[in-house]
């Protein structure tokens, strides 16, 4: 067994900004349990975080999601037991071992393991986020999908076209583009095209009902030109730096747009909202119709080479990191 350790910034900046330092857990209070943790999952606002575009108050630990064994609980925990295996979204993850509070956690399914559990957590419930509480995706859509084979596009692009949705996918290469459409994506255009004009061409000039827009301040202005009157622009994330600020009359003058910036936490702060949204997930699991796909591993205290990798848009599918 090795120390234990956590992945500690004292201020922001690169990748290198995030150091390996000896911690012990915090022994768990009322209503937490303590992980070991096998398996935690790198998500870009990570990167948000370590590069100050989010603030957060110093010294931090970044990571929201792992999974791993429970070791200990504290008072009033009825759900969980020692040796159960959990996966969970929480604060500070990146780190050797974890103590947080039991509502965060789901026990993972039989036959799901923990590397697979934190490749489809947190970004297979912001797919599910986009495609049932956002905006209700129904069979006949038209959806632009952008960065359709990162972390959540694995997931958003096959969940949406088994939901009847025609994906119309932009990515940076023809070899994501092939991933894309084994994904489901029934048409793929390269972020270097004039992406507004392809998604008129492609629908017979109507536009798209809805672009699922993660890549943020480089793709806003085709979002909004690919769109039908009344369609959706979903700004759900920064990957090329946050949207300019935008005048109303920019939706106006396409026709009644309707514009949101939804964040994963603000649909799931209740109980319930929690275990509908895991219900779901687990269930599009079971029946096929999502898949873990992880497309590289870091061990965790070389985690500033998954930063790099995942900012240098390098990254397929989910990227674990091994603690
Ligand atoms: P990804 O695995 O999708 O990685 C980012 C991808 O964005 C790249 O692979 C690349 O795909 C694309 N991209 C386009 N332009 C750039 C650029 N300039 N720099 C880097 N990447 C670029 O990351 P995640 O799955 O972790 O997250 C996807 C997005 O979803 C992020 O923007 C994240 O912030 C957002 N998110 C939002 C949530 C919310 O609640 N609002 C919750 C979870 C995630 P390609 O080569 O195909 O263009």
């Amino acid at each position: 067994m090795g120390e234990a350790y956590v992945m500690e910034m004292t201020e922001t900046g690169g990748p290198d900004v995030l150091v390996r330092t000896p911690r012990d857990p915090r022994a768990p209070g009322p209503g937490d349990i303590l992980v070991k943790q096998t398996a935690i999952g790198l998500n870009y606002i990570d990167t948000y975080h370590r590069a100050g575009l989010y603030p957060v108050s110093l010294p931090f630990i970044p990571g929201a999601e792992g999974a791993g064994i429970v070791e200990a609980i504290g008072d009033d925990v009825d759900d969980f037991a020692v040796g159960d295996r959990v996966c969970y979204m929480g604060n500070g993850t990146y780190a050797s071992d974890y103590t947080g509070p039991a509502t965060g956690a789901f026990k993972l399914p039989q036959g799901l393991g923990e590397e697979e559990a934190v490749a489809v957590l947190l970004k297979g419930l912001t797919a599910w986020m986009l495609l049932f509480e956002v905006r209700r995706a129904a069979p006949g859509d038209t959806a632009l999908i952008w960065a359709p084979v990162g972390g959540v596009g694995s997931v958003l692009v096959p969940w949406a076209s088994a939901l009847g949705v025609e994906v119309i996918a932009v990515t940076s290469s023809a070899d994501k583009a092939e991933r894309a459409k084994a994904l489901g994506a029934q048409h793929v255009i390269l972020s270097s095209d004039d992406v507004a004009a392809q998604v008129r061409a492609l629908t017979g000039g109507a536009g798209v009902d809805v672009s699922y827009d993660s890549v943020g301040k480089s793709s806003a202005r085709a979002s909004l030109d690919s769109l039908k009157p009344r369609g959706w622009w979903v700004t759900y994330g920064n990957a090329s730096g946050p949207v300019e600020p935008l005048a109303p009359t920019e939706l106006v003058i396409r026709g009644s747009l309707n514009m949101t910036r939804p964040s994963l936490f603000s649909f799931l702060d209740t109980d319930a909202a929690r275990r509908a949204a895991a219900s779901a997930l687990f269930g599009a699991l079971r029946s096929g119709t999502i898949k873990p796909y992880i497309g590289q591993r870091f061990v965790l205290d070389q985690v500033g080479d998954a930063h790099r990798a995942i900012e240098g848009g390098k990254t397929i599918g989910s990227t674990v990191l091994i603690p």
